[in-house]
């Protein structure tokens, strides 16, 4: 592979702006990237080439502006975010060919920092799953194995940074999305405070949980990243009007741990862990002690609570915010339909997989009148105890450290059949969305027995991603890593 794309965000960042390369050069090499690897990963469902080629040319023309924090820097966006007059389809057939007339506030955002968009990412349709399986277009292979799945849902953007395809994505979490495949895929990304960021122009599924997040390579190309994304937009009633820190700052000297209290949530360490996962993650828990931090064990005691609440929770949301895919406004429409109800009932049917209807029907099941007392009421509850749960455990430490998933990378296939199984995936990383903290997978694989990579996820207080930064970057120059896959 060229040399440009494997370096870092950050690296090539800096060879933009000191015009040791164009942008162009930069954007082309990514191309090439593409086009070697793509057939094999199927991380992305569609690629901007022309647009991404006009504006290199047009940044080229102009030269490297260093208000532009991210000019010329090359970058993938999942499809569930909305991007002017690029294809956006959440990976469902239902939104086959719409093509949206505004961007994101994340996109814009990233767009006005002088990043360049090149390409669309796969994933699970609407953001719901585990592997990007779920795609109604096809499966993302994971770059370290093809056999086995990338995660998900966000798995097109972690494969195609893992694949060094781009530079960096973004992905969204609702209850684990952006973690999870960073974990499979070893490499950073980081689900920010509920808040934190914009979720204008993200295609909703569960409202009260979703967040958009980087998925680099590095902790401080997340950090740069996050930095540009971050902050209120009063198109978002959700975004919080908080100043937002300087995060470079926050991971630039940075060698120690001193003085820092990593919280060990039993819950997560006594469970069922893969012993290869186990061991990674307490590898590098020791580090982080020998760089000074100190470890206390916490409970999360709610923590069996957690996928039940969160799949209530979620497809109540989800049933609710999909009502809007009816065949009228947007995408898909049933030609043959006989009648209004029929062209509602048959669009529907035929525009969402079978995932996506699933949680319809569980969605509308929980919030219909005489269940939802028993059901949403219910789980609405539980999660203000589960929230109650993070505030006591991050009352004693600063952040908590634990395992993003039991296990590594599984094969392409192995859960499809069994949905339950899938959803025990999310153990560990649903608690955070439900909390409404930030979270972060920080690779420090590989396992020992199968070689695929590990994720360690650290959670911490509301609001402070900077904290969570500067302990991953410490961690980071210490922890064997797994590097980039070679393919
Ligand atoms: N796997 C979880 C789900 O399917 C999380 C998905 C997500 O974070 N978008 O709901």
């Amino acid at each position: 592979m060229s040399e440009l794309t494997r370096k870092s965000l950050s690296e090539i960042r800096a060879l933009l702006a000191e015009k040791a390369v164009s942008a162009s050069e930069v954007t082309q090499a990514c191309l090439a990237r593409i086009e070697a690897t793509e057939p094999r990963v199927q991380a992305l469902l569609s690629v901007q080439a022309e647009a991404a080629l006009k504006t290199t040319k047009a940044l080229d023309a102009a030269g490297p502006d260093p208000a532009k924090p991210l000019w010329g820097v090359p970058l993938v966006i999942k499809d569930v975010l909305c991007t002017k007059d690029a294809p956006t389809t959440c990976g469902s057939k239902i939104l086959e060919g719409f093509r949206p007339v505004y961007d994101a506030t994340a996109v814009a955002r990233l767009k006005s920092a002088g990043a360049v968009l090149l390409a669309k990412a796969n994933m699970d349709e609407f953001a719901m799953g585990s592997t990007t399986e779920n795609s109604a277009y096809f499966a993302t292979r994971n770059p370290w194995d093809m056999e086995r799945v990338p995660g998900g849902s966000s798995g097109g953007s972690g494969a195609s940074v893992a694949a060094c395809q781009c530079f960096g994505a973004l992905g969204t979490d609702t209850g684990g999305s952006i973690r999870l495949p960073a974990s499979f895929c070893g490499i950073v990304g980081l689900k920010p405070t509920y808040g934190r960021v914009s979720r204008f122009g993200m295609v909703a599924y569960g409202s009260s949980l979703d967040q958009i997040g980087p998925m680099t390579r590095t902790v401080e190309d997340a950090a740069r990243v996050l930095a540009a994304i971050a902050g209120h937009d009063e198109r978002d009633s959700t975004s919080v009007d908080r100043p937002v820190p300087d995060y470079l700052a926050a991971i630039a000297d940075n060698k120690s741990l001193k003085g820092l209290t990593i919280g060990l949530p039993a819950e997560y360490w006594d469970r069922g862990l893969a012993p290869e996962v186990a061991e990674a993650c307490g590898a590098a828990v020791k580090q982080a002690e020998a760089l000074g931090a100190k470890t206390v064990r916490v409970n999360l005691r709610l923590s069996e609570y957690a996928i039940a609440t969160y799949y209530i929770i979620a497809t109540a949301e989800a049933s609710s915010n999909l009502a809007r895919f009816d065949g009228v406004r947007y995408g898909y429409r049933d030609k043959d339909a006989a009648s209004l109800m029929d062209m509602y009932v048959k669009s529907r049917t035929k525009g969402f997989g079978a995932e996506v209807q699933r949680r319809i029907i569980l969605g509308t099941y929980v919030l219909s009148s005489g269940y939802y007392d028993a059901y949403y009421r219910k789980a609405a509850q539980v999660r203000r105890l589960i929230r109650q749960d993070f505030e006591a455990a991050l009352s004693q430490c600063d952040l908590l450290a634990g395992p993003v998933c039991p296990t590594t990378a599984f094969k392409v296939g192995e859960m499809t059949s069994d949905p339950l199984q899938m959803y025990l995936m999310d153990i560990f990383t649903i608690s955070t969305n439900l909390a409404g903290l930030p979270g972060m997978s920080l690779p420090v694989g590989p396992g020992r027995e199968s070689g695929m990579p590990v994720g360690l996820q650290l959670t911490g207080r509301a609001f402070d991603e900077a904290l969570l930064l500067q302990a991953a970057h410490a961690l980071e120059q210490n922890v064997s890593a797994a590097g980039t896959p070679a393919l």
